[in-house]
Order: C-alpha cells, then structure tokens, then sequence
C-alpha cells in the first residue's frame, strides 16, 4: 500500500478543550501521527512524503475567506495581546448572523463550530501538510488504485466555512475533489468514521456528482448533534446522494459491517469513477471517546469489503484516539485490505 503522509502533521499540538463543563486534554494530539506513521511503517507499506499541490486543490473545496483565516491567524496574534500559545475565541457565529467582521476573534467565531480548533504556531503548517497528504494519496490512487493518506489533524468535520470537531480543512473532500477531476467522473465517500461526516455532507449536499454515505453512531445524543439523521438525503439537485445510515451506540462488528455492506450496495448502484474512505478508528471498542465496540477483527473484515468495493480507492485518516489498539487497528485494516486486492 502507497502511504502519503506530512511531516508537517504534528506540528499542530492542541492542549485541552472545553468538554462538559471543563478543559480537558485534547484527544487530537500530535503523537497520533508518529504513532499511525509507524504502525503503517511497520507493516512495510511504501511511504511517502507528501508534495505541494499549492491552494488551489483547497479552494476547490474551502471559500477563500475561511482558507485565509487559518492560513494568516497567527501572524496576527499581535491583535490579541492578552493570547498565549493557542489563538481560540469563546465567541461563535449563529446562523442568523450573517456579518463577516474584520477583527480576528470574531472572524474566527464566523469559522469555528466549537473549541476543538485552537490555533497555533504551526497548525497551519499541520492542517496544510495533512491536506497535501490527501491530495498526494489521491493522486497515487488515481494511478496505481490505492493509496493511503495518514492525514493529521483529520479533516470530515469541516464544512466549506467552518472548522470544527478537530478538523480544519476536509482533507476526504480535497481527495474527492482531486479524484473528479482526475477521473471526470462522480466519486462516492463512504464514511466510517464513529461520528457523522457532517463537514463532508454539507459540502456535498446540493451535489449529484459526488455522492455522501456515512455510518455513525445516533447523533441524538452525540457529536455532532444537529446532523446526521436518516432523513437527510441531499437537496435540490444533490437529492438523493446523501446517505447516513445512524446506528444505536454501543454497536459492535455485526451491526456496523452490515451497516457498511448497504452502504457499499447504494454506492455500487451509484457506479463512481472513484472511492474515498474516510477511515476513523474511532469506532473502536477501546477508543477513548467512541461510541461503537468495534473489534480489530471488525476492521479487518470492514477492510476486505472496502478492498473489494472499487478499483480506485483512496483511504483518509479521520478520527481514532490514543489508545493501544489504535496502531493494531490501522496495521490491520491496511494488511487486510492489501491481502484483499492481492497486491
Ligand atoms: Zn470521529
């Protein structure tokens, strides 16, 4: 398996956030991306570093105002004197707010969901580099039919104009958008990440041509929330080419795989030029903040069926946080995905 990665990725490394009435520490560590690198070295996968595909790749997912906040909210830290090593405002637009400001709290306000995106000296350089690895891993796929992209921080819970949920830039949209215009054709993300892909529907939503499957623990009482639901299927032209496929928490393999069979049956009907995974491990059963009980015997055989679903296949790291299985969990998937291909 070809593995894209950034060594930009830990370069981002948040504190805490504010979780239930506290500051807690931050399950989105730097460390991730060591400890996914190497798990992904180890089992002798060809690794390489990320190029520079420049913005444009980006712009084709981000509005410009949100690409320039992030790329340029640390050299102007000056603006706020009272700021330590993290930039974070408490501050957050509704959606019946509809005035960009110019002062840097509340144009972050404007771009930012929750408090789980601080930024920092070098979370541009992470949120870029992880994007890159996307755009580099969609590009070997669209050659060679699979690659990897260990993308850090992840990317699914950015919409267009909203960071969020840990994610900056959606680096499984960037992919999918890089893959439609390599192919020409529709492209389909299954998402399997524990939490909903609510970045990636809203930027998809009103789209025929790309289309949104996600499978993920009820959002009625977890992140995030307000999307999510079964009856979300896209709109105007987009109708019909969003698919959540909620599942109660607690899950375990049985449930989720067959969750992902039916997935992967809506996604063959839709006939894609390519697919992206967006890969959570997450779902995990001994992930700290999952939802599912998701076993590395249920990766292994989410992987086969994924090998076998399409031709052009990339994989994006989302979510899965520190914890021992995390590294066997991502070893395993890749190796049964290769034994699948028989590559
Ligand atoms: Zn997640």
């Amino acid at each position: 398996m070809i593995v894209v990665h950034s060594p930009r990725s830990p370069d981002h490394d948040p504190d805490g956030y504010f979780r239930r009435g506290r500051t807690v520490p931050h399950p989105e560590q730097a460390s991730r991306y060591g400890i996914l690198l190497e798990a992904a070295t180890g089992g002798g996968h060809a690794i390489e570093e990320a190029g520079d595909a420049g913005l444009d790749p980006l712009r084709a997912v981000h509005t410009d105002s949100h690409l320039d906040v992030f790329r340029t909210a640390w050299g102007r830290k000056a603006e706020l004197p009272e700021i330590g090593d993290e930039i974070l405002t408490g501050h957050f637009a509704r959606p019946q707010m509809h005035r960009l400001p110019p002062g840097l709290l509340g144009l972050l306000g404007f771009h930012m969901a929750d408090t789980s995106t601080p930024i920092r000296a070098g979370t541009w350089g992470a949120v870029y580099g992880s994007a890159q690895a996307a755009i580099g891993a969609a590009d070997r796929a669209a050659e060679h039919g699979a690659a990897y992209a260990l993308c850090r921080p992840p990317g699914h819970h950015a919409y267009a104009d909203s960071a969020g949920g840990f994610c900056f830039l959606n680096n499984s949209a960037i992919a999918a958008e890089r893959l439609r215009a390599a192919t020409g054709g529709p492209i389909a993300i299954l998402d399997i990440d524990v939490h909903h892909g609510n970045g990636t529907q809203g930027i998809f939503y009103g789209r025929r041509d790309v289309l949104t499957v996600s499978i993920h623990a009820d959002p009625s009482d977890y992140f995030p929330f307000y999307t999510g639901y079964a009856d979300e299927r896209g709109e105007g032209e987009g109708e019909g080419f969003n698919r959540n496929l909620p599942l109660a928490q607690g899950s375990g393999d049985a449930t989720w795989l067959a969750a992902i069979e039916a997935g992967l049956a809506e996604i063959a009907a839709f006939r894609p030029a390519a697919l992206v995974v967006a890969l959570g491990f997450d779902a995990s059963e001994h992930d700290p903040i999952g939802a599912f009980k998701v076993t590395t015997a249920g990766f292994e055989a989410a992987a086969r069926l994924v090998a076998a679903a399409h031709p052009t296949t990339v994989l994006v790291q989302e979510g899965g946080y520190l914890c021992d299985a995390l590294p066997r969990n991502l070893a395993a998937f890749l190796q049964a995905f290769e034994a699948r291909r028989g590559a």
